[in-house]
């Protein structure tokens, strides 16, 4: 047996790795042409996939390392040199690409076994048994599951501390004088740099800067962000991990997504370095839950909703929203200091933190009416850390509400959350305090217009009841200035002018 190590499965330690010693890695370019993606992204996938190559072939393994356009081509000089030839892989966690890659390779005389991917900590199976028949699901519910039957974070049969959830010590903001730990930045290699010359040559048309690469590509270097995570970082992250502040791209976010989606980080090893963390006194428990919960629970959470929600997920649209993406989220250009100060992060990095990528970019687009599939697809090529499995569940379902597979309310606020959490609208050109007219926060008319707008849905879900208190007390002359507003809105939206 050959074993086929996708791209995102960079891993020595995984099942099939441990039985063979024959690889077959293929990098395949024309994927990159499907859409333009981040060119760090690119240059992210292929610099961790040469080095785990070169990694292998130190540990002993015989790799066969194939540049192509397709997996097709790629595949075709596999089988023309190696004539049926018994391939494993795990099975990838995006929707259908482990039985394409099976006939891609049957196709071409040879056989493919797909076996359990190890690179996660719950398997379908635990999911499933879990979930039973529910075609909806809560987080909340999963996750404490998940550390019960793991013994994560537990004493005992009980929470450590007590609680499960310490979501209401995750939502400070800094002090005015407070500076934001160091973060970690990797120097690319003599490989690396080569990857990055060859990505800006082959994709002329990526959206996003190349300039800044700093991500770890090796094992050893995202052990190392890890490692400075946990010194470092982790003590204010649970406090602060709500908070946006103006000229700051992560505060203390643990930037670890890309290293674990591209298995160069097993989940498993976050979760305890963090928890050793808590146990040895160096780090509070709000912030030890707060990071183990994104990882046992969202983490782990979406991939299993997406799996049993898939093919539906990728088109949901329940509130039928058909606008395109405003102009700002591809020019950056946009007088709103949140929208773009988190489209500049994410295009200078490929990366905005989670309550930019929840609160700003998906909160506005959704207000605004964007169309969920557009909004995947601009998140899909836009972000490191980005994968069909991943980004379609925490865009489509948690970021536009297109299905409540996931949650009963939706992801939508006005421009008070941004006040609340940042520093951005003391020099914003527009007034927070102000819904309509002609310098009021565009977060607030698109607001109380997608209440009104899609009232059947909400009125009664979730905890919506509140807000549809305030709806009530409108009267039609206010609802015909918030409607202008809002109207206006999209038309500087389209227009490039917001
Ligand atoms: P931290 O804030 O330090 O969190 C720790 C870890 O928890 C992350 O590294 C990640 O592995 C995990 N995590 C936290 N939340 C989630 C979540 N909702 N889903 C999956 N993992 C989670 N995450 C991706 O990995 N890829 C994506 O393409 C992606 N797209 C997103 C799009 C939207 C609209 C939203 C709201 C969230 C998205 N996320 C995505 C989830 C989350 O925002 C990122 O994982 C996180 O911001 C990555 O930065 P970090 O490593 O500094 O995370």
């Amino acid at each position: 047996m050959t074993v086929w190590v996708l791209g995102d499965q960079l891993d020595p330690e995984t099942a099939p790795l441990q039985h063979d010693d024959h690889v077959l890695m293929i990098e395949a370019h024309a994927f990159g042409d499907r859409m333009p993606y981040h060119p760090q992204k690119l240059a992210l996938v292929f610099a961790a996939m040469r080095h785990f190559r070169d990694d292998l072939r130190d540990r002993g393994y015989e790799v066969t390392y194939i540049r192509a356009e397709t997996f097709g081509d790629g595949l075709d000089r596999f089988f023309d040199a190696a004539p049926g030839t018994d391939l494993v892989a795990m099975t990838p966690p995006s929707h259908g690409a482990g039985e394409r890659l099976r006939e891609l390779v049957e196709a071409r005389g040879g056989s493919l076994t797909l076996v359990e991917n190890d690179l996660f900590l719950t398997t379908p199976d635990d999911f499933d048994d879990w979930a039973g028949d529910a075609k909806s699901y809560r987080q909340e519910h999963w996750y404490r599951h998940v550390r019960r039957e793991t013994g994560i974070l537990m004493d005992g049969d009980e929470p450590a501390g007590g609680e499960w959830n310490y979501d209401d010590q995750n939502q400070e903001t800094p002090p005015e004088d407070w500076t934001p730990p160091a973060v970690p930045m990797f120097d690319p290699d003599e490989l690396t740099r080569e990857t990055i010359e060859f990505v800006r040559e082959r994709y002329p048309d990526a959206w996003g800067s190349a300039d800044e690469f700093r991500w770890p590509v090796t094992r050893v270097e995202a052990r190392q962000a890890l490692d400075h995570f946990v010194e470092v970082r982790l003590a204010e992250f649970g406090p602060y991990q709500d908070a946006m502040l103006d000229g700051e791209w992560t505060l203390c976010h643990s930037l670890l997504s890309a290293a674990i989606n591209l298995g160069l980080l097993h989940p498993r090893e976050a979760v305890e370095a963090v928890e050793d963390a808590y146990r040895t006194g160096d780090a509070p428990l709000n912030s030890v839950e707060g990071f183990i919960r994104q990882v046992v629970g969202w983490r782990e959470f979406v991939r299993h909703v997406y799996r049993r929600a898939m093919p539906e997920m990728a088109d949901a649209n329940q509130l039928d929203q058909t606008e395109a993406l405003p102009e700002a989220y591809w020019t950056g250009e946009t007088e709103m200091r949140c929208l773009s100060e988190a489209v500049e992060h994410v295009y200078d990095r490929g990366y905005a933190h989670h309550i930019e990528r929840l609160m700003v970019l998906s909160n506005f687009a959704l207000l605004y009416g964007t169309d969920p599939a557009e909004l995947n697809r601009w998140f899909h090529l836009g972000f490191v850390d980005a994968f069909h499995w991943v980004t379609t569940p925490n865009v489509v379902a948690m970021g536009s509400f297109a299905t409540d597979v996931l949650s009963s309310k939706p992801y939508a606020s006005s421009g008070n959350y941004v006040n609340k959490m940042s520093d951005y609208c003391s020099s914003c050109r527009y007034a927070v305090s102000k819904t309509t007219g002609e310098n009021a926060c565009p977060f607030n008319a698109l607001y109380w217009d997608f209440l009104q707008e899609n009232e059947a849905l909400l009125r009664g879900t979730g905890r919506m009841g509140l807000m549809y208190a305030h709806v009530d007390r409108k009267d039609e002359s206010e609802w015909d200035d918030i409607r202008a507003r809002a109207d206006d809105v999209r038309r500087m939206g389209r227009s490039g002018t917001l």
